[in-house]
């Protein structure tokens, strides 16, 4: 009996939140102070077009530099911003950000690239994502085919009807959509099949497996004739070496994006390096 109230009296005053969830809400409040600081930052990162040898793309990656403090990586803010729905005003700042620097470089010699920018799922099933994209756009000066969104395969899609919705009006603007992170953890094909994505982004663990797993070897020609029976322009992340280059030009793919081709960084092309 005393047990059981002991047992109940803990459970009772146990604080109600679990350390993450405290954890969560301090980075919650610091995330809405740096927005109104202005400490986050977009980085970029090239992928190259496998047949011209060209940067066709930069993929936008969110960094937040906190003043005073180490820089806080996305795979820690980001879950955070989600909960928070603060991600809906972050996701905002990023596309019209990267958006207007895509204009610039547009302006400066580079008229032919694309952006590619993460969106969360939470963004996608918004009424109104399609029109904030259409606006971001406008207000760059931007045509719609030189945006590429990236959903990523990992979590759940709370609203695939809505997601729906808001990919066939970015699709009928014609904006570009690929499928991030494909081939990490549980795939789920359900969603390549029900969504209208043009272009399906490897995630860098299945490069890994390349020279690693002979699954791999056998599964990854057969996704190759899956994505072009789909249409979709097949794109192979975390390129770190020469051999996962050769493998995936073999294995057809059009672009690769990694370290060996270029590291994410603020300033792109970049520059030369002082003498
Ligand atoms: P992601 O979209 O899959 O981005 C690729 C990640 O792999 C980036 O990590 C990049 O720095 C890293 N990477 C690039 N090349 C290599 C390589 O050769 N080897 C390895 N091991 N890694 C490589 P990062 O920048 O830390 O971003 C992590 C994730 O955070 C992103 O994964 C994306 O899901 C999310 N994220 C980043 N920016 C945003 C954003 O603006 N909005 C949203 N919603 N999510 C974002
Ligand atoms: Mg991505
Ligand atoms: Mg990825
Ligand atoms: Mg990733």
């Amino acid at each position: 009996q005393v047990k059981r109230e002991l047992k109940n009296g803990w459970r009772r005053y146990r604080p109600s939140m679990t350390q993450e969830a405290q954890t969560r809400l301090l980075v919650t409040s610091g995330l809405r102070d740096a927005l109104e600081r202005s400490e986050f930052q977009l980085h970029y990162q090239p992928q190259i077009d496998l047949k011209s040898g060209e940067v066709m793309c930069l993929e936008a990656l969110l960094r937040w530099f906190p003043e005073g403090g180490v820089p806080v990586p996305p795979d820690l803010f980001i879950p955070a911003a989600e909960a928070s729905g603060l991600i809906i005003e972050l996701g905002q700042w990023v596309l019209g950000a990267a958006c207007a620097q895509l204009a610039a470089w547009h302006r400066s010699g580079f008229p032919r690239l694309r952006v590619a920018i993460n969106v969360s799922p939470l963004q996608f099933a918004r009424p109104d994502f399609a029109q904030s994209v259409e606006r971001a756009l406008e207000q760059a000066g931007l045509e719609a085919s030189a945006l590429e969104l990236e959903l990523t395969e990992r979590g759940e899609l709370s609203d695939l009807p809505a997601v729906l919705g808001q990919f066939r009006a970015l699709q009928h603007m014609g904006v570009h959509l690929a499928l991030d992170d494909f081939g990490a953890g549980e795939s789920n094909l359900g969603r390549l099949l029900h969504l209208p994505f043009d272009v399906l982004k490897l995630d860098h663990h299945l490069i890994a497996s390349l020279g690693t797993q002979p699954e791999a070897q056998m599964f990854l020609p057969a996704l190759q004739t899956f994505a072009s029976s789909l249409n979709l322009e097949l794109v192979a992340e975390g390129i770190e070496t020469e051999a996962q280059l050769e493998a995936v030009r073999a294995l057809g793919c059009q672009r690769a994006q990694g370290y060996l081709l270029g590291r994410p960084a603020a300033v792109w092309p970049p520059e030369p390096a002082p003498r």
